[in-house]
C-alpha cells in the first residue's frame, strides 16, 4: 500500500506494529500445522495408529470404547504437544501487544476448560464418524454430511446458553442514554431491545467486538464491554446497526446453510478419493480407525482448498450488514472512524495483501470497508 493512499485517520506507525502483531501470530499458526503434520506422519509411519488400535482391541470389543479410547487419548496428547504454542499465541504474544488482561493464572483456567469442551464435542463427532461409517460403507458421506448439520445447527442454538457462559458473563445493556439511542434504531427495524445485551469481553482482553449469536430462541446480539467503555457513541451505533443487520436478514441461517452445502461437497470430494490415498498408507476401509490421521490430514487439505469460498461468502454478509448499518444510522463519519479504531487500537492491517485478504478475511479489510462508506455517503 503507498503510503499517499492511506486514510489519514490510520496511524502509520501502528500499522507498522500491526504487521509485526500479524506476522507473530502467523509465526504460531505455521509452527503448529508443521507439529500436526509431523504428529500425523509419525502415527502412520511408525504403525503407531496401528498398534495402538490392535493394544485396544486386546482390551475391549466394544467398537463404542475403542473409538472413544482411540480418540481420548490421541486428543490428550496432542494438545499437550501444542500447549506451548497455544500458550504463545494466547498470552505471550497477546500480553506483548497490550491486548490481554489476564494473568497466567487466568488463562490456564480458560484453556483447561476449552480443553474440555472440545473433547465433550469432538468425542461426539469421533464416534459419529466410525459408528456411521461401519454401518453405512457406501453412503456414509452423505448421511455424516446430514448429521454433521443437524448437529451444527443444534450447537448453534445452544452456543449462547451451554458455552458462552463458561467463558463470560452476559448482562443488559445499563447505560440509559445508550439505551434511548439504541431503541430509536430498533424502531427503524423489527428487533427487540431484550435480544441485545453486553458481555464482559474486558476481563480478558482490550480488543472490542460485537456478534449475532445463537439460533431461533436463543439468538442474541451480543456487544463487548470493552467497544461501550471505549468507542464514541456514533461508533457503537454503528457497530449495532451492523449486528442488526446480521440479525434481521437472518445472516447466521444463511452461513449454515453455506456451510451445509460445503460439508456436502468436502465428504463427497473425500468419498471419491479418498480410497487412492488410504491405499498408498496401506489402509482401506474408511470405518478403519487407526486411518484416522489420514483422514484428518485429508480433511483439512480439503479444508485449506476451500478456505476462499467460505471467505467470500462471509464477507458477502458483511459487505451486506456494513450497507445495512449505514442506511440505518446515515452515519458514515462515525463508521470510517470506527474503522480507523480497528486498526490503530487493535492493530487491524488496514490494507492487507489483496491476496492474503481474498484467501482468509473473514471481513472485508478495514481499507476497504472506509472505501465502501465513502461510496455510500458519494451516492447519498
Ligand atoms: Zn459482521
Amino acid at each position: 500500500m503507498k503510503e499517499k493512499s492511506m486514510h489519514p485517520l490510520i496511524d502509520r506507525e501502528k500499522q507498522k506494529r500491526a504487521k509485526k502483531y500479524h506476522k507473530d501470530n502467523l509465526k504460531t499458526s505455521v509452527a503448529t500445522y508443521v507439529i500436526s503434520g509431523i504428529f500425523i506422519a509419525a502415527l502412520l509411519w511408525f504403525d503407531i495408529s496401528k498398534n495402538f488400535v490392535v493394544f485396544i482391541n486386546t482390551v475391549t470389543n466394544a467398537r463404542f470404547l475403542i473409538i472413544l479410547t482411540y480418540f481420548a487419548v490421541l486428543y490428550v496428547i496432542y494438545t499437550l504437544i501444542t500447549m506451548p504454542l497455544a500458550y504463545l499465541d494466547g498470552y505471550v504474544i497477546e500480553h506483548k501487544y497490550g491486548f490481554s488482561t489476564q494473568n497466567f493464572k487466568g488463562w490456564l483456567k480458560d484453556w483447561v476448560k476449552s480443553f474440555f469442551v472440545s473433547f465433550i464435542l469432538g468425542a461426539i463427532v469421533f464416534e459419529i464418524i466410525y459408528l456411521v461409517t461401519n454401518i453405512s460403507p457406501t453412503l456414509w458421506w452423505l448421511w455424516l454430511s446430514v448429521i454433521m448439520i443437524i448437529f451444527s445447527v443444534i450447537l448453534a442454538n445452544l452456543f449462547p446458553v451451554l458455552i458462552l457462559p463458561l467463558f463470560y458473563k452476559t448482562s443488559p445493556i445499563e447505560n440509559e442514554d445508550l439505551r434511548n439511542k439504541i431503541e430509536d434504531i430498533c424502531e427503524q427495524t423489527k428487533i427487540s431491545v431484550q435480544g441485545i445485551f453486553s458481555i464482559n469481553l474486558s476481563s480478558k482482553s482490550t480488543k472490542a467486538n460485537a456478534a449475532v449469536v445463537g439460533l431461533g430462541n436463543t439468538k442474541r446480539i451480543l456487544i463487548g464491554d470493552t467497544l461501550i467503555a471505549d468507542y464514541t457513541e456514533g461508533e457503537i451505533l454503528s457497530v449495532l446497526a451492523h449486528e442488526i443487520t446480521h440479525y434481521r436478514e437472518h445472516h447466521v441461517w444463511w452461513l449454515i446453510l453455506w456451510q451445509s452445502c460445503t460439508t456436502i461437497v468436502m465428504f463427497y470430494v473425500f468419498y471419491l478419493i479418498y480410497p487412492y490415498i488410504y491405499g498408498l498408507v496401506g489402509f482401506g476401509k474408511v470405518s478403519d480407525i487407526a486411518a484416522f490421521p489420514l483422514f484428518g490430514a485429508i480433511f483439512a487439505t480439503l479444508a485449506f482448498v476451500l478456505k476462499p469460498f467460505g471467505s467470500a461468502i462471509f464477507r458477502y454478509y458483511e459487505r451486506r450488514a456494513d450497507k445495512g448499518a449505514l442506511n440505518l444510522t446515515k452515519d458514515p463519519e462515525s463508521f470510517i472512524a470506527l474503522m480507523a479504531k480497528f486498526c490503530n487500537k487493535q492493530l487491524s492491517i488496514a490494507y492487507p495483501n489483496p491476496f492474503i485478504e481474498w484467501y482468509k478475511y473473514s471481513h472485508p479489510s478495514p481499507g476497504n470497508r472506509i472505501k465502501s462508506a465513502e461510496t455510500w455517503e458519494a451516492k447519498q
